[in-house]
């Protein structure tokens, strides 16, 4: 299922997903407010200069709205919010400068279509733009030409109906993009790229808000033994139905990782040690009891993790991989808790 977002949203999650996150999606309509402040400037000058005072007023009203808008996010990081501010802003300044300044400004409703793409979702941008366009058509049908009138609206249409080609491929672009950066194409779990992101995620929320979480690690036991018995193709068909098993009883706010050949992690979100642990215990028990291969028991070992003050991801990651250790010398099929 694609997700259906703005140009602005599939930039910002591309961008997120590594190492600087939320600079570019903050950025970037700080760049488009302070474009537009200094695109509609020299206007205003040239208004004042001539004396057309009513039309140099509405272009610095459009000015301190734009800068205005540039420094709330700055501020706020209210991405969304503004970008729907800043769309409608374009709407408005469009009709204002036609209704003002007469139909030759009709020209700015072009670049108001590519912005209003960029910034909303394909829907809402559809809907924004035939709102426009019908605000547009008293003052086009007064003013110009039938022919001006039909050429501007088709003009407007073909323009609009290709920037909603061109964020729908983006959208579906995305959607693959990000399939192919975060899932282990075997058993569609996170991997190990997704793991590292939302651990920073969770360390950064323990930050703020103390609130705990815990990883469970799981490794398959003697899994080398099941590919030399079963074959590989059996060895992958286990490792997908064990996904399967882990991902109808992990809650949905938790979530699953592939993180090498036979070994998982589960990010068990806002739980203490107590309650992880026995999550991983009702694991092991159901990967126990599903006999994934005839006459052999298949079973899992899992270490237990609940994060603690200033310890980075990989300190983590290690102590739950400790932990697994210790469950894989008390004989495995076990649980173990990390120190
Ligand atoms: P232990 O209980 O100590 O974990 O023993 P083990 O045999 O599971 O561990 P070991 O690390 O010796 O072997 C892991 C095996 O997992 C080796 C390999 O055959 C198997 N394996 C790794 N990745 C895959 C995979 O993608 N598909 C299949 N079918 N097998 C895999
Ligand atoms: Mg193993
Ligand atoms: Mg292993």
């Amino acid at each position: 299922m694609i997700k259906r977002q703005s140009g602005l949203e599939t930039w910002s999650d591309i961008n997120n997903f590594g190492s600087s996150p939320k600079k570019i999606e903050g950025a970037l309509p700080i760049i488009l407010s302070l474009g537009g402040a200094l695109g509609v400037a020299p206007f205003a000058i040239l208004r004042f200069v001539n004396g057309e005072y009513l039309v140099a007023v509405l272009d610095l009203i459009m000015i301190t709205g734009m800068l205005l808008l540039g420094f709330f996010v700055y501020r706020t990081r209210k991405v969304r919010l503004a970008s729907i501010a800043l769309s409608i802003f374009c709407v408005i300044g469009v009709l204002a400068s036609v209704y003002v300044s007469g139909p030759r400004q009709i020209l700015w409703a072009y670049p108001g279509v590519m912005v209003i793409f960029y910034l909303l979702r394909p829907v809402e941008a559809v809907a924004l733009i035939l709102a426009m366009i019908s605000g547009l058509l008293p003052a086009l049908l007064v003013n110009g030409s039938s022919f001006h009138t039909t050429s501007v609206i088709i003009t407007l249409l073909v323009m609009g109906a290709f920037a909603y080609a061109f964020s729908a491929v983006a959208n579906q672009q995305r959607a693959m993009l990000m399939q192919l950066a975060t899932k282990d194409p075997l058993t569609g779990a996170g991997n190990r790229r997704a793991l590292d992101s939302k651990l920073d995620e969770l360390i950064a929320a323990f930050a703020r808000l103390s609130a705990p979480s815990s990883l469970i690690i799981l490794d398959l036991d003697h899994f080398k033994a099941v590919n030399d018995n079963h074959g590989h193709a059996k060895g992958d068909e286990i490792l997908r139905r064990i996904t399967e098993i882990v991902n109808l009883r992990i809650r949905v706010t938790d979530s699953l990782y592939r993180i090498g050949g036979e070994e998982f992690v589960v990010v068990v979100e806002h739980l203490g040690i107590e309650k992880a642990s026995h999550l991983a215990e009702q694991l092991r028990t159901l990967v126990e009891a599903n006999e994934l291969v005839p006459d052999h028991s298949v079973t899992i070992s899992l270490g237990v993790a609940e994060i603690q003050q200033n310890e980075t991801g990989s300190e983590w990651l290690c102590r739950a991989d400790k932990a697994l250790y210790k469950a894989k010398r008390m004989g495995r099929n076990v649980t173990a808790i990390a120190e």
